[in-house]
């Protein structure tokens, strides 16, 4: 156990460093901890603030001169004993070193202004990837002496196979990872400049933040706006999108330095993925097949203004909420979560210069963990907690598992486990945050299999550009049916992939969030037929073994093959019934449609006709209205319409910014001139195609144009409608 523990964090440093580019703060000394701790059976019992109060500066000479002296007596079989108790002595302080390096990288998440934590933290970088080094070449080159006996007794075929193959770093493969941590320290500067960029309104100059409240604040008018945010985005495009040119460049570099011959295949192997490229293509196709649609109408349907999201939880509710729910999700759960709040392993409140979103890390010579987490005030927070406790478990049962995706299965599966407290805590409102937090998920599919066709394409690119990569983003958007062709959004955010620090920081990560997420609904669909069961096969994804791959864990969990396209059809089609999402979507959207007017007069229904109204006229049946088309300003529909927008906007209650939506019914004037557009269909055309083109949703067209499912038109037919 304990030295497959180990094993398993030299294995991963290279990634690890890789994953995280952060820093901490104090000098003190770092914690002894006991036998029993290092061993990985006891935790230690130490809060987060005495945790970094125990960071220590590290001085590799003892480790360098232990090294040596490891190489000595490995030659002699008398010296067995002596060299495995060495051995041990040198992994524990490669893990106290490692677990310092954590520590730095933690403490400048919590306070981003800490430049000395930041200094250790650049520091600790580059001196565990050589003591790694090191000692790898030293365990290699001393794996088949005769004093190596009772080292190489305590290892697993796995470790056996590691360190043979260890292959010491050359002077070139050196270098490349050097000029890629370079590049990484670039972005994170120039990430700020791009967070920080202007443009000129009137001759003031503006960012993002002053653009937003001069919108609010109805002075500058909506096609301003528009057009201010997309100078905005095309400045933060140019000026990352250049270091992101640069850095595959390097990545590709790297890869065939190991001997790759494509740079998406070297970072599976580094990340242990038991999956392949060629999985997740059909995994991907079938994201777009089955997973569009559903999306789709819960986005449509969600409510993003109801108040139930907005609640807010101060530290000590939600610690009283997750202690009170959670051991009822499972017994199981109870000593983590005692270990958690008895610590005070955590760091949930506010503060001005902790960075953004939450995390669970791993503290290996310590064998604990800690939550931290930056509120955004909203119910989300108590749910991140739940998601960060899943992380937290994990490590707490087994230690740091070295699989991404299992990682997310342990958190997710968690969430969606959790869902049955909700009735409890959140009373009536349970149903729009369960579909809430449902929907979120969902989007991990999207988002994660999006954003990784984006990058693996980039990694295959001899001579990537960045025109190249927004096209290809752009095609992208499309393909996963989020934005539509020709439209001002579409153009807009196929800029936008810049903001995804994982492109930068993580490469190859973001599968993983749609991968994990699969296996997180694959619970939810156990859990939906038979509770108990779901909570055993999250357990046992819980507690899988640190080194365990992903599909392993999947299917030892009795979770089956959760990529597989069966299976993400099931997701599908189980959400679409689940929440009724159809027929809510045509009652909500379509309301006229479907069920035959009676005729019967309205009792109850005030008189249209009040006296002394200025208005004579009763309100038409069926008032002029319109469907927003992506890309769509309140400026274009007026001019289509040949009425002034602001009328518009005045009719139907839209305020600055004057946001509309692509497929939304508007109101227009009583004197729009309204003109019926004919389309003759082409050879191939679906009507997606056609919407798509005219930057329609293809719902509202199929209801402009009187068409039901399955949507058959011909070629040569004429289309006719009002737009
Ligand atoms: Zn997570």
């Amino acid at each position: 156990m304990q030295t497959k523990r180990k094993g398993k964090l030299w294995a991963f440093l290279v990634l690890l460093c890789m994953l995280f580019q952060l820093a901490p703060a104090s000098a003190g000394m770092a914690a002894e901890v006991s036998e029993e701790v290092i061993n990985g059976e006891e935790h230690a019992e130490f809060s987060l603030s005495e945790i970094f109060e125990s960071y220590e500066h590290t001085d590799p000479a003892e480790f360098y001169e232990g090294l040596a002296q490891l190489a000595e007596l490995a030659a002699d079989e008398e010296n067995a004993e002596a060299a495995k108790e060495l051995y041990d002595k040198l992994d524990t302080i490669y893990g106290k070193a490692y677990t310092m390096r954590v520590i730095a990288s933690i403490a400048t998440r919590v306070d981003a202004t800490d430049m000395k934590m930041a200094e250790e933290d650049a520091y600790n970088t580059s001196l565990l990837n050589l003591m790694r080094d090191r000692f790898c070449t030293t365990v290699k080159d001393i794996l088949d002496l005769p004093g190596s006996r009772d080292i190489v007794a305590d290892f697993t075929d796995e470790d056996r196979e590691f360190f043979s193959s260890y292959e010491e770093m050359t002077e070139e493969q050196l270098d490349a990872v050097n000029r890629e941590q370079a590049l990484i320290q670039e972005y994170s500067i120039k990430q700020l400049e791009a967070a920080a960029a202007t443009v000129e309104i009137n001759g003031t100059v503006v960012g993002f933040a002053e653009l937003e409240a001069a919108a609010a604040a109805g002075m500058i008018d909506a096609d301003t706006y528009y057009a201010k945010h997309m100078e905005l985005a095309e400045k933060q495009n140019a000026l990352l999108g250049e270091v992101y040119l640069r850095l595959v460049k390097v990545r590709r570099e790297i890869a065939s330095l190991y001997g790759y011959d494509n740079y998406n295949n070297y970072m599976y192997e580094a990340y242990g993925r038991d999956y392949t490229p060629d999985e997740i293509q059909a995994f991907s196709e079938s994201v777009k097949t089955y997973l569009s649609a559903p999306y789709f109408y819960m986005q449509n349907l969600m409510d993003w203004n109801a108040p139930c999201l907005g609640l807010t939880y101060d530290e000590n509710t939600i610690l009283e909420t997750i202690s009170t729910y959670l051991p009822q999700t499972s017994v199981e759960l109870q000593d983590a979560v005692d270990h958690l709040i008895s610590n005070k392993l955590y760091d949930i409140g506010y503060s001005d210069v902790k960075m953004a979103g939450a995390f669970t890390t791993y503290f290996p010579y310590y064998n604990t963990e800690c939550i931290v987490m930056q509120p955004n005030f909203n119910t989300y927070d108590l749910l991140t907690m739940v998601h960060e406790f899943g992380h937290f478990n994990a490590n707490y049962q087994k230690g740091s598992t070295s699989s991404l995706d299992v990682a997310e299965v342990q958190s997710q599966g968690l969430e969606f486990l959790f869902m049955e407290h909700y009735e409890d805590i959140f009373g009536d409102s349970a149903p729009v945050i369960e579909e809430y937090v449902t929907l979120q998920q969902v989007y991990s599919f999207i988002s994660g299999c999006m954003n990784n066709e984006l990058e693996t394409w980039a990694y295959t690119q001899e001579d990537l550009t960045l025109d190249a990569l927004n096209a290809k983003n752009a095609e992208l958007l499309q393909a996963y049916e989020q934005m539509q062709a020709g439209s001002w959004t579409l153009d807009y955010y196929s800029k936008l992939w810049v903001q995804t620090h994982h492109f930068f920081l993580s490469p190859c990560y973001y599968i993983s969030y749609a991968t994990s997420v699969a296996g997180a609904f694959a619970i939810r669909e156990v859990a939906l037929e038979n509770p108990i069961a779901a909570v055993n096969s999250y357990l046992a994804v819980a507690t899988a073994e640190t080194d365990q791959g992903f599909s392993e864990v999947m299917e030892d969990a009795g979770l089956g093959d959760v990529l597989s396209p069966e299976q993400i059809q099931a997701v599908g089609e189980g959400l679409m019934e689940y929440f009724n999402l159809e027929q809510r979507f045509k009652e909500k959207f379509f309301p006229d449609q479907g069920e035959p007017q009676t005729g019967e007069p309205d009792e109850g229904e005030p008189d249209t006709e009040e006296p002394g109204q200025e208005e004579p006229t009763p309100a038409p049946a069926a008032p002029n209205t319109c469907h927003v088309r992506s890309g769509d300003t309140l400026a274009k529909i007026g001019k289509r319409f040949q009425v002034d927008w602001k009328e518009i906007a005045k009719l139907n209650g839209i305020k600055a910014p004057y946001k509309i939506y692509a497929g939304q019914e508007l109101i227009l004037p009583e004197n729009a001139v309204l003109t019926a557009e004919k389309i003759i269909v082409q050879k191939g055309d679906t009507l997606g195609k056609i919407a798509a083109a005219l930057g329609l949703n293809w719902m509202v067209l199929a209801e402009q144009l009187g068409l039901e499912a399955p949507y058959t038109i011909y070629a040569g037919e004429e289309l006719e409608f009002i737009y």
